[in-house]
């Protein structure tokens, strides 16, 4: 899918290159390319609507520099307003864990890779800030979900709750608050259930755990190959339960940047870390350049 993206402005920008001056018809023609390219890169219809018109907004007028060729000139303008829309002002790689122990909530659905970015992000809380962490898992329906965060932590060098068999999550919950604070952690991370899909006895169940523990991040993590169901999943959760951030999973993979794109668009919430891989230290800060530069190839 990136290469249909890239090629395609490619395309474009190469011949405006030869063209040498960038006329109001040559942005006209670069963006209706860049417009279809996003559709086809998973973007919703609104978004790359409200995209392409803010990249025209800025181009229609711009005197093209001598330095550059026109080709360059209208990628550098649609480069920088991706790294517009996609960055925001947040501070996306620092999680808020002042006042211990703070509670970090992960959501999202069952495979989307909530329960090895939870092992992620708690490996990097120890490794990089020399934090006390501690893990729960709040999946009840699944045991093998219980133990896998248990193995991981174990892996990781981080401590887990230890599994009661028969606890509702709402209990668990409270356990892990009692736990952090008698325990002198700095945070705690609790890895709710997921479902394959969306359903309302999901949502009640972390909305009444997100009541008891009033986390001060609730991070959703999202399979960054989903495109479009992506960008439902986001807009769902934020809706019902209120984010402050997406992470993005599988962007090792061919993964499409468009997912990105509608789904800070859209909930207005920032992507905050991407996942690269299985391993524990396959998670990075979200670099919206790194993103934009994908996206135009
Ligand atoms: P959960 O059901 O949401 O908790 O999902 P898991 O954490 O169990 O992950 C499901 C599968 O996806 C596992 O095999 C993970 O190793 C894999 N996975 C998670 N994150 C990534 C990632 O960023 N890249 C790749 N390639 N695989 C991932």
């Amino acid at each position: 899918m990136f290469e249909n993206l890239s090629e395609r402005l490619s395309g474009v920008f190469d011949r405006l290159t030869k063209q040498g001056a960038l006329s109001e018809e040559d942005v006209k023609t670069a963006l209706r390319e860049v417009r279809v390219a996003l559709l086809e890169a998973d973007v919703s219809l609104p978004v790359a609507r409200d995209f392409v018109k803010k990249v025209q907004d800025q181009a229609t007028g711009q005197s093209v520099t001598k330095s550059v060729t026109p080709g360059q000139q209208v990628v550098k303008i649609v480069h920088d307003a991706l790294v517009d829309v996609l960055r925001g002002d947040e501070d996306l790689g620092t999680l808020k864990i002042d006042n211990p122990p703070a509670p970090i909530l992960m959501v999202g659905l069952q495979g989307s890779g909530k329960t090895t970015t939870t092992g992620k992000l708690a490996k990097r809380l120890k490794d990089k800030e020399g934090k006390r962490v501690l893990m729960a898992s709040l999946d009840v329906y699944r045991p093998a979900a219980m133990d896998q965060l248990a193995v991981l932590g174990a892996q990781i060098g981080v401590d887990t709750l230890p599994i009661v068999a028969g606890q509702k999550p709402v209990d668990i919950a409270k356990r892990a608050k009692q736990q952090a604070a008698l325990g002198g952690y700095d945070v705690y991370m609790l890895d709710t259930a997921g479902r394959l899909q969306i359903d309302e006895v999901l949502m009640q169940e972390v909305e009444d755990v997100r009541d008891v523990v009033s986390p001060r991040e609730t991070l959703l993590v999202v399979d960054g190959l989903t495109g479009q169901v992506a960008v439902e999943v986001a807009e769902e959760f934020d809706a019902k339960i209120g984010i402050s951030g997406v992470v993005l999973t599988r962007m090792d993979g061919d993964g499409r940047g468009g997912a990105a794109l509608s789904m800070r668009a859209v909930t207005g919430k920032p992507i905050r870390f991407v996942g690269l891989g299985e391993k524990m230290d396959a998670i990075e800060t979200f670099e919206p350049e790194r993103v934009a530069g994908r996206i135009l190839g």
